[in-house]
């Protein structure tokens, strides 16, 4: 088995270490034994999309969100939306989760439009939402618990087409309103989790590997890996900072 995974943007969408993401990923595979490339595909890089496994996109400020603007409406942002529809897998966070609705209307009053690729959109707000936070993935997405940091001023609001990725337990999510955190359609995972999310966060690491895998398979399993590290660092920013109990 092997899986290709595109890093789209990551010259202008990387904050927080949100690349720490494509690392953990690399490494969970190839200590199984799963071959597997990573391509950077930038401004200006016109290839052909269908390639690959796994899309990984990173959070970014307004300005770069902007800046991104011209390069999606040259061909890259059909692309996109077409493997969304066909089922490859997306993991985005803030920024590029944001980017993947029909719009983000910044607080002070730009309208980018977006690529629509799932049913949301995105309002910017007067004060900015950071922190740690928690949440419950939806059971389509393992079900785990995911800790995660955050910092946007922009509120998503989910459409009728989509899920959320999940239930938030402490922090804001989505929107500081509703109590949904992220996206789930089709084999699109967006969320506002910086960190990066996924080495904290194994069981949700492993839920997105195995999504692609069988996109690509038909099944997969992936066998057990020793998660005691990672597991320290999740409790630890559950319990610690969060002050949330074990479930
Ligand atoms: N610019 C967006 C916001 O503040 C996204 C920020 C981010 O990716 N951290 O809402």
């Amino acid at each position: 088995m092997e899986l290709r995974i595109c890093h789209l943007y990551p010259e202008v969408l990387n904050l927080y270490g949100d690349r720490g993401n494509i690392l953990c990923m690399t490494r969970r595979l190839e200590v199984r034994g799963i071959s597997c490339s990573v391509e950077s595909v930038g401004i200006g890089d016109n290839p052909d999309l269908t390639q690959y496994d796994l899309f990984f996109i990173g959070g970014g400020q307004d300005f770069e969100q902007e800046v991104l603007l011209d390069d999606l409406r040259g061909g890259k942002g059909d692309s996109i939306r077409s493997a969304v529809r066909d089922g490859r897998t997306f993991l985005c966070i803030c920024g590029g989760y944001q980017m993947m609705g029909h719009y983000y209307q910044t607080h002070d009053g730009v309208r980018c439009e977006f690529l629509g690729a799932a049913d949301l959109y995105t309002v910017g707000g007067d004060r900015r939402m950071i922190g740690n936070y928690a949440y419950a993935l939806g059971e389509e997405s393992g079900g785990s618990t995911v800790v995660g940091f955050e910092n946007h001023s922009g509120r998503t609001y989910l459409g009728e087409g989509v899920k959320p990725l999940g239930k938030v337990l402490k922090g804001f999510g989505n929107n500081g309103e509703d109590g949904t955190e992220g996206v789930r359609f089709n084999n699109l995972f967006g969320t506002y989790s910086h960190g990066p999310v996924l080495p904290k966060n194994p069981q949700f690491a492993d839920h997105i590997l195995k999504t692609a895998l069988t996109q690509r398979y038909g099944s997969a399993v992936l066998e057990p890996l020793d998660d005691t590290m990672e597991m320290l660092s999740h409790y630890r920013v559950l319990e610690h900072y969060l002050r949330l109990s074990r479930s």
